[in-house]
């Protein structure tokens, strides 16, 4: 009897959310089984790293990688799951684009040192003691990765064949990209170029959204908790901050349907090279302020005023994209 192709799932950097949304395929599952043989997907199944390191240089058909690039282990499985797989999946935000770990980005490893380890209030470390990567004990010497300056994406230290957007990824796009490398094997089904997006659309989650739109002229912008969104009408045009005008589209706009903005977890269009820049460009052309006979001063203020009324712009606008960003990262206390 042939070979099965193998499949591996590996999580790094996030919530483990994306190893649970494979789960969301339902019944799939047992088709996925039926194909694949698992190779690696330490989730739900006991296998080691040297099983890995054992494997021959493509052994695996297919890895799904999720999570970002935080420390030097993530970055060394990193390096040896794309030498033993043909498919390199960055599967979910975190490993496309940094997601929430890449938010660290705007502080230091100092300061997130000093809020781990040295001022929390439920820490008993008097000494305050970090983690060192190599510790001499009575037993040798204890080590441990380096915890780096800067969250990366997947792309960023390895290849990437596919992309897989999402907060987790809808169970669509999970089965689309299962289908994909299993009819290509199995039928000779050509393979979409190199560094496709899967599963998503080319417009942007708005296009998708049936929410009532008009002009919009915000003169403040309201938390989700401070409003009751009036229904059927553009949450934006309300003040509740809504990616959609900045983030790809593909979900169906589950999150504005629902009356909670779009967070923008597909990331950014087609040709837009930075998310969190295009939404302040589409916030800034639909604020209310000011009138004609306005001293500019007083028309700065009360701009200013009302963009005072977006919580946490920064981790607001870059939620997910920080890490693939025109930024990337904050320059802090001299890190890179
Ligand atoms: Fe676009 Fe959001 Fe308004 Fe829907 S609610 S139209 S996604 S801005």
């Amino acid at each position: 009897m042939a070979e099965k192709p193998k499949l591996a799932m590996y999580w790094s950097s996030s919530c483990g959310g994306c190893e649970i949304s494979v789960l969301n395929i339902h019944e799939k599952i047992l088709a996925v089984d039926e194909v694949f043989d698992i190779a690696f997907f330490p989730c739900i199944a006991d296998f080691k790293k040297k099983d890995v390191e054992a494997y021959p240089d493509e052994h695996i058909t297919l890895c799904l990688w999720n999570g970002a690039i935080r420390n030097e282990e993530n970055e060394e499985m990193a390096h040896l799951l794309r030498q033993k797989s043909q498919f390199m999946v960055a599967f979910g935000s975190c490993a496309y684009e940094g997601c929430i770990p890449a938010l660290a980005n705007l502080t230091s490893k100092e300061a997130i040192y000093n809020t781990v380890y040295r001022n929390n209030p439920t820490l008993d470390n008097p000494e305050g003691i970090i983690p060192l990567t190599s510790v001499q004990v009575a037993e040798g010497e204890l080590t441990i990765p380096a915890f780096y300056h800067t969250v990366k994406s997947l792309d960023q230290v390895v290849d990437v064949d596919y992309y897989l957007p999402g907060c987790p990824p809808e169970p669509e796009q999970i089965w689309a990209v299962l289908q994909i490398i299993v009819s290509a094997l199995l039928e000779g089904t050509p393979l979409p170029p190199k560094g496709s997006i899967v599963g998503v659309s080319d417009v942007a989650v708005c296009e998708e959204c049936d929410l009532k739109k008009s002009e919009k002229v915000i003169s403040r912008f309201y938390r989700p908790y401070e409003i009751i969104p009036e229904a059927g009408v553009c949450l934006l045009e309300q003040g509740i901050v809504c990616m959609g005008p900045a983030t790809r589209g593909g979900c169906g706009a589950l999150c504005p349907t629902v009356g909670m903005g779009c967070r923008g977890c597909y990331g950014p269009m087609p040709g837009v090279e930075d998310q969190g820049a295009k939404m302040l460009s589409a916030i800034a052309s639909v604020i209310g302020a000011g009138h004609e006979s306005m001293e500019e001063s007083q028309l700065e203020e009360e701009i200013q005023a009302v963009v005072d009324t977006i919580a946490d712009p920064a981790g607001t606008f870059y939620r997910f994209s920080m890490a693939n960003s025109l930024l990337k990262r904050a320059k802090v206390n001299g890190s890179n």
